[in-house]
């Protein structure tokens, strides 16, 4: 398999024209609480953790890293500029829970490779739904291609995670979440 960057250049590849701007930009999903999936979501399957402020899932469908996650707040805030300081306090809390969380799995768990951890990555992007959200994914330990942002870009190619291997991350971390 080839990383799309490698080889890259004008003369093999077609380049893809920036598209124009697009003033108003449209609003993101769920915006207003209209038609929110997020307010909407039951508990399901693919839920981790849940509090007053805050919620975590299972990042479930077509991922090459079982064990992904995303944190989200249960209120609308479309950036950490719109967290309440309760929120903005906590958000720390949350993110390191989780990343110990996904680091502390030990070989033979589910997961990439033998299962164990060397990374935990966090974005933030915010072109989604109107609610705070942070995906968390776990950099298999010792693959060295998955450093840095290319770990997405490698997402989007390796094959997807069986619905098992899912089924078993997700217990995994609820545990290690909720002790
Ligand atoms: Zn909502």
């Amino acid at each position: 398999m080839t990383h799309p960057w490698i080889g890259a250049d004008e003369n093999t590849l077609p380049l893809k024209a920036l598209s124009a701007p697009v003033f108003p930009e449209p609003a993101l999903s769920g915006a207003g609480g209209v038609d929110c999936e997020s307010c909407g979501r039951q508990p399901d399957q693919w839920s981790l953790y849940e509090d007053d402020l805050w919620r975590v899932r299972l990042i479930s469908g077509d991922i090459s890293f079982p064990g992904s996650a995303m944190l989200t707040t249960v209120r609308h805030a479309t950036s950490i500029a719109d967290l309440t300081s309760e929120e903005a306090a906590t958000y720390g809390v949350m993110c390191g829970r989780i990343t110990r969380a996904l680091l502390d799995r030990p070989a033979g768990a589910p997961g990439y490779g033998d299962g164990r951890v060397g990374r935990v990555h966090m974005h933030f992007w915010g072109d989604g739904g109107e609610h705070f959200h942070v995906w968390f994914f776990p950099r298999p330990l010792g693959y060295l291609d998955l450093r840095g942002s290319y770990l997405v870009e490698w997402e989007e190619l390796l094959p997807p995670a069986s619905e098992a291997d899912l089924h078993d991350a997700a217990a995994d971390l609820r545990d290690r979440l909720t002790r």
